[in-house]
């Protein structure tokens, strides 16, 4: 076979191909490095002499829908200037691997436009192999992120399957990328963060999370500096979760059947957001919440708490507030009290939303696209890879599929 062939086709360049045979719908090429090309891999000699040699065979790019192997004689080498006996360098493949550079830049190629399943049955690899080889191109790009970057991050908690294993992530807010993944959730989950947040001397300004007790202290602690702003997804969620209470309760409590009808019908009525409703929807919702006095104070509070963050600036955010806060103090519901407390507690935090107006939006984002992940029926058995993904995600050479 012509050696520009090789060369331009397959990546060889200092090696002769004495043999060309089929096998099994394969095509193996059986090669040899050139006498004139061999060296010594310790000190980079040509004074050297045969000493035995070994077979490897190594995948290299498919030709069309056939599979390509090198088959290899690798000769051992006796140096006759620095006296080492070695094996010769194989420049075209890395350490042991038994694939070529040029078939793993083709693998990662497909893995741009096609799962990982999708490629091991298009190149014929295993599904471990190939992603072995994503697993290594991934970890050489995003293992280490830039912390020195953000300004702005946010820190949250997923489940990762069934609820029985949990992650936090960090993200650049600006951005938009997953700066730091940890195991399991609350305080320790960030244990490792700080650490390398103060070797990358960062200039985190500010940082939005939920209501955690656990990341408020550890913020806290580790970035003394930086205003506290907590998140009002979460808080508007913790707010329906209260609503819902009240719901069930009410409903409990009612003894009317027609009534009790009434109130079990509206859950999603109550929770979705009081501008977004039909007429029709309206309605019916108002006729639930006519019947019901402490269902109806508990259903306007929700829908007044998003004014919080309608307003021109902090200074009346802060009187909108704390008027909230006093009407569901007197509210009478024992659930909505407690988050009247909540937000007292959490009064400067919420407010400073309007210093720096940052949300953890782009959270929910990489959520919705980490379910969508788990209805691929995507292998967590390799939690570092995993890890890769998430950490590779704004990034979208490699999709986020299986
Ligand atoms: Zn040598």
């Amino acid at each position: 076979m012509e050696t520009s062939f090789m060369y331009h086709c397959l990546g060889i360049r200092d090696q002769e191909c004495t043999c060309t045979r089929y096998e099994g719908g394969r095509i193996i090429f059986k090669i040899r490095t050139r006498d004139d090309k061999l060296y010594c891999a310790r000190c980079g000699s040509r004074h050297v002499i045969k000493s035995g040699s070994t077979v490897r065979r190594f995948r290299s790019v498919p030709i069309g829908s056939r599979q390509i192997i090198l088959e290899m004689t690798v000769q051992r080498l006796e140096c006759k200037d620095c006296g080492a006996i070695q094996q010769e360098r194989v420049h075209f493949v890395r350490g042991k691997e038994r694939y070529t550079y040029r078939m793993k830049r083709f693998v990662l190629d497909l893995c741009r436009i096609g799962t990982i399943a999708d490629v091991a049955k298009q190149v014929h690899m295993s599904w471990d192999t190939v992603k072995d080889i994503l697993k290594a191109e991934l970890g050489r790009k995003y293992s280490r992120p830039d912390l020195k970057e953000p300004r702005y991050i946010g820190i949250d908690e997923f489940a990762v399957a069934k609820g029985q294993v949990y992650m936090t992530i960090v993200v650049d807010l600006e951005c938009g990328g997953i700066v730091y993944v940890g195991n399991g959730k609350g305080a320790d989950a960030l244990d490792g963060l700080w650490p390398k947040l103060a070797r990358a001397g960062c200039r985190i300004e500010a940082v939005s999370t939920d209501l955690s007790e656990a990341f408020i202290s550890a913020v806290r602690e580790h970035l003394p500096d930086a205003v506290q702003i907590f998140d009002h997804f979460h808080i508007v969620k913790l707010m329906n979760e209260k609503l819902d209470k009240v719901r069930r309760d009410t409903y409990n409590q009612e003894t009317d059947e027609n009534k009790r009808r009434l109130i079990k019908g509206q859950r999603w009525l109550l929770l979705a957001n009081g501008d977004n409703l039909s007429p029709k929807a309206e309605e019916r919702l108002y006729k639930a919440l006519d019947i019901n006095r402490p269902l109806a104070t508990a259903y306007y509070l929700k829908e007044s708490l998003r004014r919080v963050w309608w307003q021109e600036n902090k200074q009346d955010a802060a009187i909108v507030l704390d008027d909230w806060i006093e009407q569901a103090r007197q509210s009478g519901l024992k659930p909505i009290e407690s988050i009247a407390d909540t937000l007292a507690r959490h009064r400067k935090g919420i407010l400073a939303w309007y210093d720096y107006r940052i949300s953890n939006g782009k959270l929910e984002g990489i959520n919705n696209k980490i379910k969508t992940m788990k209805r691929q029926a995507y292998g967590y058995r390799d939690m570092s890879f995993f890890k890769l993904k998430l950490l590779s995600l704004h990034d979208s050479t490699y999709p986020f599929s299986g």
